[in-house]
């Protein structure tokens, strides 16, 4: 589709269509010869934001072949804009958070289309760094917003006024936190789940700006489509009626490979772990003693071999070594600091050590074993099922057919999840 730019610079540009799962249609605006069309009216605007008194006459003789203007008319509608930034583009940003609180999902979509409605121009940054909000954190103290919080015996209360003041103050995480069009688009698909469409934001907006945290981003966002599609063919393929006796011996067989999965993991060295957490240790051992007493018959090849899943999914989460921080601190190796609440890396026994960097961290002896939280939230439903098991007769029959169903799924999850994890190592 064909027409001038309707910024009024007098361009011709071709809108190129790319079309959404929901129905949505993005224009993209690319000048005759398929480049994007950066309008120099927006590019002027933003400039002027920043710098108040440009040499608009110099700007015009350098930048004329990007306009189909007379200087005059160039001068006119910078005037008008300098009264009303947003007047291409409707109200300004909209409180994102605070729709979001009232789960206002459909408006703020219809507030985004619109203003892409009235323009697409790829480059208009609604952050400005003029403006000073990228993504950065807010200094809440210091805000009037939030000055009238109350003291109650569970901590502060923030009145319902200000909460409204405190989300205008939170902004979304984007890819390059100059709020570009497409990026909002895209954050708001990628929270409706819609991954495939939030990735297509992210594209266009890569070709058109060509920030490398946009490409980042969209790797990502192919990660977490790929998870998804393992977990839907899972789900297709598990059989109708399922036992008890089928589901035990399913999370049995799982249990066997979360621990193959673990031992790799460590390379079957478990002396640092229960080093620094004595507790496990014991843990390990009381079982170890329980299966000696029961006189039951099993060969031990791993420290880890009588543990129960609960204390699996344990072991695999304090590994991690991740916590969050109760204060502001910094590290006293390599001086990086971090607030209160922020995931750092952090132990305590034998010694002390924190710090918000992985690598620091290690160098001062910190133990790392990375395990996405999935994998660890999925074990520890499969135990709720083993006990679930342990006591059919509490449950409804449709309820109890449905844990089952979910189970099986999941430990399907975890099995893909760590073979692929086992034949990676393999190949490294
Ligand atoms: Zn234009
Ligand atoms: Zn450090």
């Amino acid at each position: 589709m064909k027409g001038l730019c309707k910024t009024e610079c007098g361009m011709t540009v071709e809108y190129e269509s790319h079309k959404f799962s929901d129905g949505f249609v993005y224009y993209l605006p690319r000048n005759l010869d398929k480049t994007i069309h950066h309008c120099m009216i927006i590019e002027m605007e933003m400039e002027m934001w920043g710098h108040p008194d440009p040499n608009i006459e110099k700007i015009y003789r350098e930048n004329k072949d990007r306009l189909n203007i007379t200087q005059e008319k160039f001068i006119e509608i910078l005037d008008n804009l300098q009264y009303d930034p947003y007047s291409f583009l409707g109200d300004e940003e909209a409180d994102v958070m605070s729709k979001l609180r009232k789960g206002k999902m459909y408006e703020l979509k219809k507030y985004f289309e619109n203003q892409l409605n009235r323009l697409t121009s790829p480059s208009f940054q609604s952050r400005f760094p003029a403006n000073g909000n990228q993504n950065e954190t807010i200094e809440m103290i210091n805000s009037p917003e939030t000055t009238s919080t109350v003291s109650t015996r569970s901590g502060w209360n923030v009145t319902s006024q200000t909460i409204e003041g405190l989300c205008s103050l939170i902004l979304p995480v984007l890819p390059t936190g100059n709020g570009y069009q497409l990026e909002f688009l895209g954050y708001l698909y990628e929270i409706m789940i819609r991954l495939e469409d939030a990735k297509k934001c992210f594209e266009l907006q890569y070709e058109c700006t060509g920030e490398p945290e946009l490409k980042e981003h969209v790797e990502e966002l192919n990660k977490k489509i790929q998870e998804r599609k393992d977990v839907q063919v899972v789900e297709e393929n598990i059989p109708d009626d399922l036992t008890p006796e089928d589901m035990q011996k399913r999370i049995e067989f799982t249990e066997l490979n979360i621990k193959k999965y673990i031992i790799e993991l460590f390379s079957n060295n478990f002396t640092e772990l229960f080093k620094k957490n004595p507790t496990v240790k014991e843990q390990c051992e009381k079982n170890r003693r329980k299966r000696e007493d029961m006189m039951l018959n099993f060969n031990e090849n791993s420290a880890i071999d009588t543990v129960s899943l609960g204390s699996l999914a344990y072991i695999l989460r304090i590994a991690r070594g991740k916590k969050r921080s109760k204060s502001k601190d910094i590290c006293k190796v390599c001086k990086r600091s971090w607030n209160e609440k922020e995931d750092i890396f952090s132990e305590s026994t034998p010694k002390k050590i924190n710090c918000v960097d992985e690598t620091c961290f290690t160098k001062q002896g910190g133990l790392v074993k990375k395990t996405p939280m999935e994998l660890i939230h999925n074990i520890q439903s499969i135990n709720a099922t083993r006990n679930i098991l342990a006591h059919p007769g509490d449950y409804d029959q449709e309820m109890f057919k449905r844990i089952l169903k979910q189970t099986y799924a999941t430990c399907d999850v975890i099995n893909y999840r760590i073979e692929g994890f086992l034949k990676n190592k393999e190949s490294t």
